[in-house]
């Protein structure tokens, strides 16, 4: 479970969030859309202290992220301690930041290894089991230079599952990739759905919205517009800035 409540966060003068509230259930798929600048990647960088935020809290599973609490004060946490916490929350980003000197496999496996300090023979294992799930099972020992966009987003899926994530985090995953592209990992996303994975997904793809998502949360200017079901965001949105936005996505 994810609960932000009143989250702030500026970038020396500007005010990038101003209030964020939302709640993601466990086992749920939430949906954030909203114009370029609203704020998007920028909460979701929250959610796992990759920026540090201003006022307000942001709990996973009930653990404050990033801060300790001292009475009424909070206190951000040392890079280790944050780094900790940041190991149950796996990230996928636009662009598939993988590794271009490691294969898929050994993509996968480093972080098993190095910070979880798995058996190497064991995180072979679940990392051929991963690219099987995300149907890559004959590219182990591809380089990311000899795989397409999609397949390399399908192996940074796999990477962020190596870690066994409690809640996954997905900044337009599908934005870069080549139209005939975006499909195969759509699909992967949605399967990981559907195996029960509290995920957070910033997309402009409303098909996935549509079909996948438990709630959408449209944001402008740093504030939730709305918030609901996809049948009452995107189909019958109640704010005319939600409308003008779907009107140009869609
Ligand atoms: P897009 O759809 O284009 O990805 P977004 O909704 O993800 O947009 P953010 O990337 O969160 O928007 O950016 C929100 C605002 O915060 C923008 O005005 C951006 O310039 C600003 N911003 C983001 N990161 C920083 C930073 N590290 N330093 C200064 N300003 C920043
Ligand atoms: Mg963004």
């Amino acid at each position: 479970k994810v609960s932000a409540q009143e989250v702030h966060k500026s970038f020396g003068d500007t005010h990038v969030l101003k209030g964020i509230d939302l709640e993601v259930r466990r086992g749920e798929v939430s949906c954030l859309l909203g114009p370029s600048g609203s704020g998007k990647s920028t909460f979701l960088r929250c959610i796992n202290h990759l920026e540090s935020i201003d006022s307000g809290r942001i709990e996973v599973d009930g653990t404050l992220i990033g801060y300790r609490e001292h009475g009424e004060r909070l206190h951000e946490l040392k890079p280790a301690e944050a780094a900790a916490q940041r190991e149950n929350i796996g990230m996928v980003f636009q662009r598939f930041n993988l590794f271009p000197h490691m294969t898929a496999l050994e993509n996968i496996t480093c972080a098993p290894v190095f910070v979880k300090r798995a058996q190497r023979s064991e995180a072979r294992q679940r990392a051929i089991e991963l690219l099987e799930r995300v149907g890559l099972a004959d590219k182990a020992d591809a380089y990311p230079r000899e795989l397409s966009g999609g397949q390399q987003q399908r192996v940074a899926i796999a990477r962020a599952l190596a870690m066994t994530p409690d809640l996954m985090l997905f900044d337009e995953p599908t934005s870069a990739l080549d139209p005939e592209l975006v499909g195969e990992v759509l699909d992967v996303m949605k399967s990981l759905a559907e195996s029960g994975m509290t995920m957070i997904v910033v997309t402009h793809e409303m098909g996935f919205a549509r079909e996948v998502a438990d709630t959408v949360t449209f944001m402008d200017g740093g504030v939730v517009v709305e918030h609901g079901t996809p049948e009452e965001v995107l189909v019958r949105p109640q704010h005319g800035r939600t409308k003008a936005f779907l009107s140009k996505v869609l």
